[in-house]
C-alpha cells in the first residue's frame, strides 16, 4: 500500500509529501515531532507516565519538553537547516488533546508563520469530538488516533481508568466511554476531510484476534490507514500495571495479525514508533542537533 497507483488522486495529494502516510515519501521528506504535551487524560496499562506517550513513540524515551514558543522555534530552526521537512507533528510524551492550549498554540503560531508546512498530530481519543472545530481551524490535516479495542470488555483490561467530566471513571465504564469517543472522533474527522490513521497496539493474549474487527470498524469509519505496533515490553519500559510479564509480540505473529488484516483498512508497515521529539527522516533521529541550547547558539 502507499503508492500513487493505489489511491484517488484528491488523496494523493494530501500525502505525497508526507512520510508517515506514503510509503514512497518516507525516503525522501522528513517530519518532526515537539514534546509540548505532557499530561494525559486516560491510563494506558502499557504506558510508564515518566516516559513517551505509545501512540506514536517508543515508551521508554525520554524526549525534551518544549513550551508552544520554544517549539515554534525549534521547528522554524529545523526547517532551515533540513529543507525536506514537510511534517511537525504533536504526539505527546501525553496526549495531544489533553493539553489543548500548549497543542494548538503551537498549531496557531506554525500555522501563521510555516503555513507551507503540514501539521499533525496524534491522540488516544478521549477528548476528540470536542475539538475536531479547533483541528480544523489551523488546517491540521492529518490525525492519529490510538484505537486498541471496540469491545469495552477487552478495554477494560487495556485502560484502568480515564479522567472523564473531572471524574476518574474505572472498568468497563471506561473503556465504553473511550470506545465512544473514537468512533465518534473518527467519524467526525472523516466527515471533515481530515486524513486519519489508526494505531493499535498488539497485546498478545489480551487484543491480538479483537484487532481484526477493529480494523473492519475503522475502515467501516473512513480509517485511511491502519497501523499495527507490537507492545514493546522491556524491563526498563515498566511492568504492565498488575499484569507483570505481560510479554510484546515476536515478529511472526505481528505478521500473521498484519496479515490477517489485510483487505481492510490499508495498514502500514514502515512505521517506526519515533519518540516525541524525533527530528528528521523515518528511521532516522537527529533530534540531539537541535536541543534548545544548539538552538539558541543558531539563532
Ligand atoms: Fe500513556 Fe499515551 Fe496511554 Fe496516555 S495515551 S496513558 S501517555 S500511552
Ligand atoms: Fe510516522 Fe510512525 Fe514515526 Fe509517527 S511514529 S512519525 S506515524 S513513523
Amino acid at each position: 500500500s502507499g503508492g500513487a497507483d493505489d489511491m484517488p488522486p484528491e488523496i494523493w495529494e494530501k500525502v505525497k509529501n508526507h512520510p508517515c502516510y506514503s510509503e514512497e515519501a518516507h525516503h525522501h521528506y522528513a517530519r518532526m515531532h515537539v514534546a509540548v504535551a505532557p499530561a494525559c487524560n486516560i491510563q494506558c496499562n502499557y504506558c510508564n507516565r515518566k516516559y513517551d506517550c505509545s501512540n506514536e513513540s517508543r515508551p521508554g524515551v525520554v524526549s525534551q519538553k518544549l513550551t508552544p514558543d520554544q517549539a515554534v522555534k525549534k521547528v522554524l530552526a529545523v526547517a532551515s537547516e533540513i529543507p525536506q521537512m514537510t511534517v511537525l507533528g504533536i504526539a505527546g510524551p501525553g496526549d495531544s488533546l489533553a493539553n489543548p492550549k500548549k497543542t494548538f498554540d503551537t498549531m496557531r503560531m506554525l500555522h501563521e508563520q510555516a503555513p507551507d508546512i503540514k501539521l499533525c498530530l496524534s491522540t488516544n481519543g478521549l477528548a476528540l469530538p470536542a475539538q475536531v472545530d479547533e483541528i480544523c481551524k489551523y488546517n491540521i490535516d492529518h490525525v492519529t488516533i490510538t484505537i486498541n479495542m471496540v469491545d469495552p470488555e477487552i478495554g477494560a483490561r487495556i485502560y484502568p481508568w480515564i479522567f472523564w467530566n473531572h471524574r476518574r471513571v474505572t472498568g468497563v465504564e471506561a473503556a465504553r466511554i473511550l470506545h465512544e469517543q473514537q468512533m465518534k472522533g473518527l467519524e467526525m474527522l472523516t466527515a471533515r476531510g481530515v486524513l486519519t490513521k489508526i494505531n493499535s497496539v498488539l497485546i498478545p493474549g489480551i487484543n491480538d484476534e479483537h484487532l481484526i474487527e477493529v480494523n473492519r470498524e475503522v475502515k467501516k469509519r473512513g480509517a485511511f490507514l491502519h497501523n499495527i505496533m507490537p507492545l514493546i515490553s522491556e524491563p526498563e519500559h515498566g511492568t504492565w500495571f498488575g499484569l507483570n510479564g505481560q510479554r510484546g509480540p515476536s515478529a511472526q505473529e505481528l505478521k500473521a495479525v498484519q496479515d490477517a488484516c489485510a483487505g481492510g483498512a490499508n495498514l502500514m508497515r514502515h512505521c517506526r514508533q519515533c519518540r516525541a521529539d524525533a527530528v528528521g527522516l523515518l528511521g532516522e533521529d537527529r533530534s540531539e542537533e537541535f536541543t534548545l541550547d544548539k538552538i539558541e547558539e543558531m539563532a
